[in-house]
């Protein structure tokens, strides 16, 4: 009786498919450069040259295939002729789709966040790394709950999460994802959905105002210790500029030439939600939707830092001028940074910068995959 008890015991607590550490996930990576060429190689030295043909086909070695497969204990290597090479753990799956190869590396949880972790936000105190692993794996898992049932479940770009495989997987990364395995942010008994920036310069946003988007839980908090904003270190809070003749932002957007961007809506700290580019005729766009149109123009995400600037026009010429780096919504690294150092817990980091959500371990939620 007692070692059926015991059993039961320990089925519950290593409950198979349920821990986050057992989730697999499939990352597309690589996909920024479209590549039709891809050389993958083995530690053993066992080479593959991939090559994409037309549509979904492509060749392997020269030989038809539809799908390339490679699973190694060793990190296996990609290599993008002229343009990138990079390690992987884990298994590759490589397949044709409109003329480009698709890459997309199947890695565990915690392997994929112990260079989420680093690649998103660098070197940090390990309290604030702590706080950053709940983020990067409530997101993961809020994108692998969303897509389970495709190829991929996330890319390693800025509308997924970064991840540049295992030379950004670092010790204190790792450190932070073990000493937090399973947690994750949630609300009301269900998993989050997170956000993180940068530097927000004094102040976080909202997604209501950002975005458009309404979600209750996510709200504006004061970015600030004792009256002087926390993240006053970041090399993004002292003013910015950038400057573009309108031409080239008539390239950026999908309109001809205008003479005048007007501000539509800006909040009390400055933060701008909606421009105005006029001509005879207008277009209005949210400012986050153009920041991201000129920062895959320019392939240059320095440029518009932030949405919190001023914008004047001179000679055909737009000058933009601000302060902070990123969307400015929900956790500010530059700040939790800062909290690590003032010697802040990470649950105390997180509760600062999202006060309506809970540390959860993502087991007990009401998950949509049981
Ligand atoms: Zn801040």
């Amino acid at each position: 009786m007692k070692k059926i008890l015991c059993n039961v015991i320990l089925f519950i607590i290593f409950m198979p498919g349920w821990l986050t550490s057992d989730v697999i996930m499939k990352v597309s990576v690589l996909g920024i450069f479209k590549p039709v060429r891809v050389i993958v190689s083995t530690e053993k030295k066992e080479k593959y040259t991939i090559q994409a043909i037309w549509g979904e086909t492509m060749e392997v070695n020269g030989k038809k295939q539809k799908e390339f497969i490679l699973k190694d204990p060793q990190p296996l290597t990609v290599e993008i002729p002229d343009k990138i090479t990079r390690q992987f753990p884990g298994q590759l799956q490589i397949y044709c789709s409109e003329g480009k190869l698709i890459i997309v590396n199947h890695i565990p949880m915690e392997d994929y966040l112990a260079s989420v972790v680093h690649c998103e936000i660098g070197a940090a105190p390990a309290e604030t790394l702590k706080a950053q692993a709940i983020l990067c794996r409530t997101k993961a898992l809020e994108f692998y709950q969303r897509n389970k049932k495709r190829k991929y479940y996330i890319s390693d770009l800025t509308d997924g999460q970064v991840y540049k495989g295992l030379s950004h997987m670092n010790l204190s990364a790792r450190e932070a994802v073990n000493l937090t395995r399973d947690e994750v942010m949630s609300f009301k008994g269900k998993l989050a959905t997170v956000f993180f920036c940068s530097t927000c310069a004094g102040e976080t946003s909202y997604p209501g105002f950002v975005w458009k988007k309404e979600i209750e839980y996510i709200v504006p908090v004061k970015c600030e210790y004792k009256g002087t904003p926390l993240c006053i270190d970041s090399p993004h809070f002292k003013t910015w500029t950038w400057s573009c003749p309108l031409e080239q932002i008539s390239r950026v957007i999908p309109m001809g030439k205008f003479d005048h961007i007007d501000i539509i809506e800006r909040d009390e700290f400055g933060r701008v939600s909606l421009l105005r580019f006029r001509n005879t005729w207008n277009m209005v766009l949210k400012t986050e939707t153009f920041r991201i149109m000129v920062g895959r123009y320019f392939k240059d995400w320095g440029l518009l830092k932030s949405a919190r600037f001023k914008v004047e026009i001179k000679d055909r010429k737009a000058f933009f001028t601000g302060q902070g780096l990123g969307h400015g919504v929900g956790l500010c690294q530059w700040g939790a940074k800062k909290l690590g150092e003032l010697g802040y817990k990470y649950r105390s980091i997180l509760g600062f910068y999202f006060p309506r959500l809970m540390i959860t371990d993502y087991y007990s939620l009401k998950n949509e995959d049981e």
